[in-house]
């Protein structure tokens, strides 16, 4: 379970969220929605640890991201707590990220040899398993740029559950894209929901997708929650005028 307790972000004097609170139980599938700056980005990079919070509390699985008070004593999580608890998320960025220098295998096998103490052999048959998975098993002697985007972020996408993590971030992972790819980076996610528990949090401008995948949908403004809801009733009788004009000019 992931909670948010009254989190607060600001960079300098901008606040980009404002006491947020929310909840995210195991196995659930939650979009983040709502116009660009809302903050939906930095909710994944706090997870991350990528950004610290400024104010309030942050569990992953029952454990504390951020520091808290204990009576009066503020307690500061350890770099070796944070690595444990970080260990359980794995992120696919809207840029794929993966290493030009290496293979296909050799991204997807990195971490787990290195950061899990995984055999070579053992990281690389999981491997295999992924990159067929996500449609690329015969693609794993290639460098990441002989591939097209929609290929590289099918990779990226097997490099995070190669990690077996318990929660998938997904950042904006078809904006960079050309059109005619989505559709295929959308299918491999689609078939990751339905046959894993893996809790996912996803940040996304594709609205079918967000209808298709997700449990529950929560749409940003300024930093706060605007609405939330089951995705059928926000796609069709959003509450609030805030989501229908957001949805209004996105659909
Ligand atoms: P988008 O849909 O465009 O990705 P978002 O809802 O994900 O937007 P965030 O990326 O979380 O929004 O950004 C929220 C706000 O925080 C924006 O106004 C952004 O400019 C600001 N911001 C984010 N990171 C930084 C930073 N490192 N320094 C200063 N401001 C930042």
């Amino acid at each position: 379970m992931i909670v948010f307790d009254k989190v607060v972000k600001r960079f300098g004097d901008h606040v980009v969220l404002d006491h947020l609170d929310f909840r995210v139980e195991r196995g659930e599938r939650v979009a983040l929605i709502g116009p660009s700056g809302s903050g939906k980005t930095t909710i994944l990079r706090l997870l991350m640890t990528l950004e610290d919070a400024n104010g309030g509390v942050i569990w992953v699985e029952g454990d504390p991201l951020t520091h808290q008070f204990k009576g009066d004593k503020l307690v500061k999580p350890s770099q070796k707590h944070l690595r444990a608890v970080r260990s359980k998320i794995g992120m696919v960025f809207q840029q794929f990220n993966l290493f030009p220098n290496m293979t296909v295998l050799e991204n997807i096998t990195e971490a787990p040899i290195h950061v899990l103490g995984k055999s070579k052999a053992e990281a690389a048959e999981r491997a295999r398993e992924l990159l067929a998975t996500v449609g690329l098993q015969d693609k794993e002697d290639a460098h990441p740029t002989k591939l097209s985007g929609g290929q590289q972020q099918r990779v990226a996408i097997a490099r995070a559950l190669a990690m077996d993590p318990d929660i998938l971030l997904l950042d904006e992972v078809t904006s960079a894209l050309d059109p005619e790819l989505v559709a295929d980076v959308l299918g491999v996610l689609r078939r990751i929901a339905e046959t894993t528990d893996i809790t996912m949090l996803i940040v996304t401008h594709e609205m079918g997708f967000a209808r298709d995948v997700a449990d529950r949908v929560l749409v940003f403004d300024q930093g706060r929650i605007v609405e939330e809801g089951d995705p059928k009733q926000i796609f069709t009788a959003p509450r609030e005028e805030r989501t229908r004009s957001f949805l209004k000019a996105v659909v």
